[in-house]
């Protein structure tokens, strides 16, 4: 039987379930306009190309990484009950506001996630993408920037049963967090993130000093971005530090985080990247030729992340697309400091990164 092309797509309607209300910045709808673009440019009907229905995640396989207390008390909230102390999980304030059927609705993305591994690790598809995942910023026994369960962690811990070594590579706005948390102190996951400071954005972590704890040291690896940073910027810094922490580390698989809240037209970030940036760094990915299960993130423009996500999951299937149009950002606002501090900053971060993570490695 043929088992069918470059890429799997993980997908349901249900994925829609996750929703922390209207007026809540992370909408649903990215994630129906998303399968509706890759529907209408035939890239789902392409032999390359496999979909597949989400499942749900088993609450021992969430158990990997999250606490039983923490468990427990969304599957309460879920269903409406009351949580005492429910701020200490994480669900005291507007950003991870419980919702009627946020258990299931967080066990089905956390569950696609687990599915995209286990294809690509199984050798089933070179490479599979969950769009509804990447949520990086749930701690073990805490939500946190709307999201409740760290998928990502969960997959890559189900992932490091059958493989030796995991890359994490996180280039969401927002630093990855959680899933650097979960592995601080393990040599197996290399945690990469390239996101802008913590200066000006949430979770206010990730700077290149955080390199990770014990047998872990040196494999928690971060790159700040100013504010302002645009492609030519972001992408000299991602070739500079990635493809040679990817070849020095030699993953068996490559778990990637591809938020498109990096966009210029994002109303959360302040970053400036335009969608043809975005993905010389996804193609570039592809590219190394490992296994990889590409999870979606952050993004907050829903026609931004629709239309982003869509040319990715093309270019991961290697179907062709027309190319993205032009874009041109926006001048950058003046208050974020001048393009020469943009520069001066990438250009201490490549050096931080490389004083603190490639001379101890000998890279
Ligand atoms: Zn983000």
């Amino acid at each position: 039987m043929h088992q069918g092309g470059h890429a799997a797509f993980i997908f349901s309607e249900a994925f829609m379930e996750y929703d922390f209300g209207p007026l809540h910045p992370l909408r649903p709808e990215r994630l129906r306009l998303l399968r509706e673009r890759l529907q209408a440019d035939g890239v789902l009907d392409s032999p390359h190309v496999r979909l597949v229905e989400a499942q749900p995640a088993t609450e021992e396989e969430v158990l990997a990484v999250h606490t039983r207390e923490y468990y427990d008390a969304v599957a309460a909230l879920s269903s409406g009950h009351r949580v005492v102390k429910r701020e200490e999980y994480g669900f005291g304030g507007l950003d991870n506001l419980p919702f009627p059927g946020m258990l299931e609705a967080s066990l089905l993305y956390t569950g696609a996630s687990l599915q995209a591994a286990r294809l690509v690790s199984r050798g089933e598809v070179p490479r599979a993408m969950n769009p509804a995942g990447g949520l990086h910023h749930a701690m073990p026994g805490r939500a946190s920037g709307f999201c409740i369960f760290n998928d990502p962690a969960v997959a890559i811990a189900d992932l490091l049963r059958r493989h030796e070594r995991v890359l994490y590579l996180d280039i969401d706005a927002h630093h990855g967090d959680g899933v650097q948390a979960v592995f601080y102190e393990s040599p197996r996951v290399l945690t990469l993130s390239l996101h802008e400071s913590g200066r000006t954005l949430f979770p206010g972590t990730g700077s290149p000093e955080e390199i990770g704890t014990g047998a872990g040291e040196g494999y928690s690896v971060n790159a700040p971005l100013m504010a302002g940073t645009g492609d030519d910027t972001f992408l000299r810094v991602f070739d500079a530090l990635v493809p040679p922490l990817v070849e020095w580390f030699n993953p068996e698989v490559i778990v990637a985080q591809l938020g498109i809240d990096t966009h210029h037209a994002d109303p959360l970030a302040h970053l400036r990247l335009t969608t043809a940036g975005f993905l010389r760094a996804v193609r570039s990915i592809r590219d190394w030729g490992r296994p990889l299960v590409a999870l979606g993130g952050g993004g907050y423009n829903p026609d931004v992340v629709g239309d982003a996500w869509a040319r990715a999951f093309a270019c991961l299937a290697e179907v062709d697309l027309p190319a993205a149009p032009a874009e041109e950002p926006p001048a950058m606002p003046s208050f974020y400091g001048d393009p020469a501090a943009v520069e001066a900053f990438a250009d201490k971060t490549i050096e931080a990164v490389r004083r603190n993570i490639f001379v101890r490695h000998g890279i």
